[in-house]
């Protein structure tokens, strides 16, 4: 079995450099079964936490990695990541590894090679998830892994809301509690339903308040503005409240641009990551865009006024899906990108323009 991460990009500079490498891990164990991929995948990003002077964040093939001056002065070379991976990995999961080698490509062929059968197996795993909805399920799955840089934080996996980093679903948290039933994903009873459409329980809420350090007294699945989720700092997408828009815009990792709330991703995830709530303002995966639940308590994916054109374009599928049952089947050419309004003035002008539903719903505040 082979593990793949991706688009690290040390520099030893201590800042985001341009490197593009690939982190491919290849894993034996008589014990070993395909579930476990994605689980033992997410250790690359708890596991390199630990090093001092390296700051590994994000999912997948959407990587951001500091290295401090420090630790380059030190002499911190690729080897040692492959070193800190292979004694851990063996370590941490003696149960399911037996074997284990990891290998870095730096190579523009072998990382292209490689992104490609990584992006095979994340659509694989997505693909798995469908059927199950969080109405079907009595029990949810808590992730703490992000707690060494965001101590108060933790995601609730659903169903159809899977981790903020788009890198665990709730098959992947399932198996890593029966990998290792101590570890960071462990079951929450759901208990009774405190509200349907934000998405809150009384087992969640009790649990939540518990392992949060007693900072976070209630958390909604489904909501912006009541009790949202906390975010640690690997969401692959911010969303963000437009109030003269009566909307929200969602923004991506990748889009560098400026957007229409004055701020570039990088600006917003520095206020809103670290595990705090921040109503209005939340990051997630992208998978939760296209699902049942996405925003149900604002009235859903009808709030989005703006995102990315690629964003836009990547999803369109599934979000066409969404736009049909919502019976508004031109809905995503509603929504305004980069190419057609870069300020909040110029979003409105345009979904008023559209006929776009939003500024007609109840007011968000
Ligand atoms: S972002 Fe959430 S689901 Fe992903 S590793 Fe961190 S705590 Fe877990």
């Amino acid at each position: 079995m082979k593990l793949v991460t991706f688009r690290a990009a040390p520099d030893g500079a201590g800042r985001l450099g341009v490197v593009l490498d690939d982190i491919v891990v290849d894993v034996a164990g008589r014990k070993m079964q395909s579930d476990f991929e994605p689980v033992l995948e997410r250790q690359v990003h708890h596991l390199l936490n630990y090093a001092e002077g390296i700051l590994h964040m994000g999912q997948r093939d959407l990587i951001w990695i500091r290295v401090s001056k420090t630790a380059k002065e030190a002499g911190l070379k690729f080897e040692h990541f492959g070193k800190i991976l292979h004694a851990k990995l063996l370590d941490d999961f003696d149960t399911i590894v037996d074997k284990i080698q990891v290998t870095i490509y730096t190579e523009q062929e072998n990382v292209d090679k490689w992104h490609e059968k990584a992006l095979l197996s994340y659509a694989q795993r997505d693909e798995r998830m469908a059927g199950l909805t969080d109405d079907t399920v009595d029990v949810f799955y808590s992730c703490s892994l992000c707690q060494s840089f965001a101590p108060n934080h933790l995601c609730v996996v659903t169903p159809e809301r899977l981790g903020l980093c788009g890198a665990y679903n709730w098959l992947d948290a399932k198996a890593s509690n029966e990998l290792n039933p101590a570890g960071p994903n462990q079951p929450i009873e759901k208990g009774t339903l405190v509200d349907d459409s934000l998405g809150q329980w009384s087992g969640v809420n009790e649990f939540i308040y518990e392992k949060s350090n007693n900072a976070v007294e209630r958390m909604s699945c489904y909501s912006l503005m009541t009790d949202p989720m906390t975010s640690c700092g690997c969401f692959m997408c911010i969303i963000a409240l437009m109030p003269s828009c009566n909307g929200v815009m969602i923004v991506n990792r990748e889009f560098t641009g400026m957007t229409p709330s004055g701020m570039k991703f990088s600006t917003l995830a520095g206020m809103i990551g670290g595990g705090v709530q921040a109503p209005g303002f939340m990051g997630i995966g992208r998978g939760y865009i296209a699902s049942r639940k996405f925003l149900s308590a604002e009235g859903g994916l009808s709030r989005v006024v703006w995102m990315p054109k690629e964003l836009k374009e990547t999803m369109r599928a599934s979000l066409a899906d969404r736009a049909k049952e919502m019976g508004d089947p031109d809905f995503l050419d509603k929504i305004a990108d980069e190419t057609i309004a870069e300020t909040e003035e110029a979003v409105l002008e345009f979904i008023a323009a559209n006929d776009h539903p939003a500024p007609a719903m109840d007011s968000l505040f």
